[in-house]
């Protein structure tokens, strides 16, 4: 590398840092600038809020991230006397975003590209030609409903836009259904929002029928969503600007960009008047004054019922249905109410298990609403404190204008997982929380010809709560219960489902039972499972049993056997088109699968799993297939406890008895304290001799205590001395967690390494990265040898 060249890599790397001295009051600064401003109590924050435009609170770290655009913002922001640090890294990704927008605003008319430099973002007219598609296609399913008229089209007809909703349920399911509703881009400038709804919205739609726990939900609820709640000022937003507020020219002078009314400040909740109409929190002239709001508020008020007392400390009951959902971005959290006070909402109890459960998903932070900051006429007050609707924020990913990578990879998989739970719980929303939850429920055959038997097994689990602000108290799982083709909140009786060892007396419990299907219609049965923990029963988890006339369906058979040893694998799994199969004792399996094209995957304990592509499936026939698995063996595997020998470390990394999952020692890039600014630091393993290695699985402990958005931890690979390939990242989990990698070594490669390695930036510092338990697995003619071993050292005395 020419020295030129490092310099200005270096150069590149401190301009995109943040400050390390504070902002000097005679200090001039470009415009816009954005800051981290730290603060010490509330009150200071608040004052932040009500002066300028707050993106971001991190309340761990106590500082805000602040957008100012003008001298008089400064000099404002400066009368407080907080410390304020310029943001480089912020200011430069925001450059970029606006750069990005302009050079494909040539699209911004035409449908289909999304919003100018954002693809995965549907502009206002694509989110309403998505919502008529699915309207369209699925008739029975979806309809669009327009409930009022956006500011711009109340004084003037022909433009602004209409307030929209898409309402999902299986139409032809009558009787009162508990809701779910879901609102989001009330924010304009908040892009991933809208889009996080729309696709919640089209996956239900797509699994209907398909998978159990959505069709239960489709028959049996109501999907309200809001998906552009302010129309007008969001596309101001498509253009690049920052745009928060509605358009209404009423409010501030009616040609700035910083007219408007903040509809999340409108609602009629403890709203409050506000003096600054430019500012960027100014709720309206009156409660619900603004058009959008009065809307959607309307619309509310008709599907749900008032379950709420007329006092501010009436709990709402129990078995109270119906969640409401804000969706807005960012800063990774999920709140709760209240919003308007730090008193705790009566429900509070229930509040911190919803949020808790649902951050369990989304891995966001779980706070009351004033925990960030107070705020007045927000949308969560008024739906839970005027009507008693289970309500919750979600503060989306690290950006108002996410980039499609992070929206893809990780705000949309965490969040639909995240908005799927609250869907099943929307019946009691305040009680199941408390409750346990299902995992890995499989029902084995699911495909079955009349008075078959099935087996139904799975894990109950009540401690499925994010940690991350306190824990919360677990009880033992009492007992499991299965249903079939009734909801379990409606049902007269159900078969209890067994315990795997052979008692219910801890908070994770396995269990295994069989269940007669005797009695069921041809076609797909619905088999629901639900767990109590003696005082409340979980949320409702749900699987297909399709039972089949032989003579239309494809009989499968076979045996699984060991690659190596020819021995017979009982337990391993066979799934195909939607047909799940076990082999019994001598390897055989024998399954019903409905006929076509599909690919046939087969796995099993401590085996490389398979994939049989393209089998052909004919009605009336039997296609047999006997599989070889190759075993895993471990190839590498050390728990920190013998001082891990050869490996190389960069001071600081050390093994340390700080943390661990293996008693006593896990290494740590810090030990005994924070990691410092501005490193890349790494942590690499001796040569791992991977010769003859079909496949191969790295498996570790990691507990990525960073600072999220900027503090990472990177797992990297290489082969055989050549480049480094990163294989994930972490950051602000600050918890244990097990991460497992399938690798694909290319043909011929020898020697693995692995590497940790931590990389941070110039402000904030946190106890960093952990790493215990590292395990290599591989398949392949390399484990013949050590599975012989193996063998001769067992005696076959066993
Ligand atoms: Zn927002």
């Amino acid at each position: 590398m020419k020295p030129f060249f490092l310099l200005s890599l270096l150069w590149c790397q401190f301009s995109w840092a943040i400050d390390t001295q504070p902002l000097n009051k005679n200090q001039s600064i470009d415009y816009p600038s954005i800051a981290r401003i730290h603060f010490q109590h509330q009150k200071q924050l608040q004052s932040l809020d009500a002066l300028s435009d707050v993106w971001a609170v991190n309340q761990q770290q106590q500082f805000a991230i602040v957008y100012i655009q003008d001298p008089s913002t400064l000099q404002k922001l400066h009368d407080l006397d907080l410390p304020m640090y310029l943001d480089h890294k912020l200011m430069a990704q925001h450059a970029l975003d606006q750069q990005n927008i302009k050079a494909n605003s040539h699209l911004s008319n035409k449908m289909g590209t999304g919003i100018p430099g954002f693809a995965c973002y549907s502009t206002v007219e694509e989110t309403f030609q998505r919502m008529d598609q699915m309207e369209l296609n699925h008739p029975n399913l979806a309809e669009v409903l327009d409930i009022g008229d956006s500011w711009e089209k109340t004084v003037n007809g022909l433009a602004g836009h209409d307030i929209r909703i898409l309402k999902l349920t299986n139409q032809s399911t009558i009787g009162d259904k508990p809701i779910l509703f879901l609102a989001s881009a009330i924010h304009a400038r908040e892009y991933a929002t809208a889009e996080l709804n729309t696709r919640f919205a089209e996956y239900l739609l797509s699994q209907y029928g398909l998978n159990a726990d959505v069709t239960w939900i489709l028959d049996h609820h109501e999907i309200h969503f809001s998906l552009q709640t302010n129309p007008d000022g969001r596309k101001q937003a498509e253009t690049g600007l920052l745009w928060r507020k509605n358009t209404n020219q009423d409010y501030c002078s009616p040609s700035s960009n910083d007219r408007g009314a903040d509809l999340n400040r409108n609602y009629q909740f403890e709203w409050a008047t506000g003096n600054d109409q430019c500012g960027p929190t100014y709720g309206g002239s009156s409660a619900e004054s603004e058009p959008e709001l009065m809307a959607q508020m309307a619309y509310i008020r008709e599907i749900f019922d008032d379950h709420r007392g007329p006092g501010i400390n009436d709990p709402v009951a129990d078995d109270t249905s119906g969640v409401f959902v804000d969706i807005h971005s960012y800063s990774q959290l999920v709140l709760y109410p209240w919003g308007f006070t730090g008193s705790l909402s009566p429900n509070d109890n229930q509040f911190q298990a919803l949020s808790k459960r649902t951050a369990w998903f989304n891995d966001y932070l779980p706070e009351s609403a004033s925990d960030l900051y107070p705020v007045n006429g927000a949308s969560i007050d008024t739906t839970y404190g005027e009507l008693g609707i289970a309500s919750l924020v979600f503060e989306l990913g690290t950006s108002f204008f996410q980039d499609c990578n992070s929206f893809e990879s990780t705000v949309l998989p965490d969040n639909l997982d995240a908005l799927m739970y609250l869907a099943r719980v929307a019946q009691a929303p305040y009680k199941q929380p408390l409750g346990p939850d299902i995992e890995n429920l499989l029902l084995i055959p699911n495909v079955v010809l009349a008075d078959s038997n099935i087996q139904v097994s799975g894990t109950a689990n009540d401690d499925r709560y994010s940690q991350a602000n306190g824990p919360q108290s677990t009880e033992s799982i009492q007992s499991v219960t299965a249903y079939i083709n009734q909801l379990p909140t409606q049902a007269t009786s159900g078969t209890a489902l067994a315990a795997t060892d052979g008692n219910y007396d801890e908070v994770q419990e396995d269990f295994n039972s069989t269940i007669s299907t005797t009695g069921l219609t041809t076609g797909k049965n619905l088999v629901y499972v639900h767990a109590s923990d003696g005082l409340r029963a979980g949320a409702t988890f749900a699987k297909f049993v399709d039972v089949v006339l032989e003579n239309e369906v494809a009989h499968l058979t076979g045996t699984v056997t060991d690659a190596l040893t020819g021995n017979a694998i009982p337990g391993g799994l066979l799934q195909i088109n939607q047909s799940n199969a076990l082999t019994v004792s001598d390897g055989s399996y024998s399954q019903w699968v409905q006929p076509g094209q599909a690919d046939l995957v087969v796995s099993a304990a401590n085996y490389s799993s398979q994939t049989l592509s393209n089998l052909n499936l004919v009605a009336g026939t039997q296609l047999v297939q006997d599989i070889q698995l190759h075993p895993f063996c471990d190839i590498f595997s050390d728990d920190m406890e013998s001082g891990s020998p050869n490996w190389n470390n960069q001071n600081p990394w050390a093994i340390s008895n700080e943390l661990s999952v293996s008693p006593n020692n896990a290494w740590s890039d810090s030990p005994g304290g924070n990691y410092s600014d501005n490193l890349n630091l790494s942590l690499t393993t001796p040569a791992i001799s991977i010769t003859d290695a079909q496949s191969l699985e790295v498996s570790y402990m990691s507990h990525c205590d960073t600072e999220a958005g900027y503090d990472y931890g990177h797992f990297e690979v290489q082969f055989d001395g050549g480049s480094w390939q990163e294989i994930s990242t972490c950051n602000n989990q600050d918890q244990w967690q097990q991460e497992i990698e399938p690798l694909n070594p290319p043909n011929g490669s020898n020697e693995l390494k692995l590497r940790f390695r931590l990389t941070t930036d110039s402000s904030v510092t946190r106890d960093g990265w952990h790493i215990d338990d590292i395990k290599v697995k591989a398949s392949g003619s390399l484990c013949t040898a050590l599975l012989v071993d193996t063998i001769f050292v067992h005696g076959f005395d066993n």
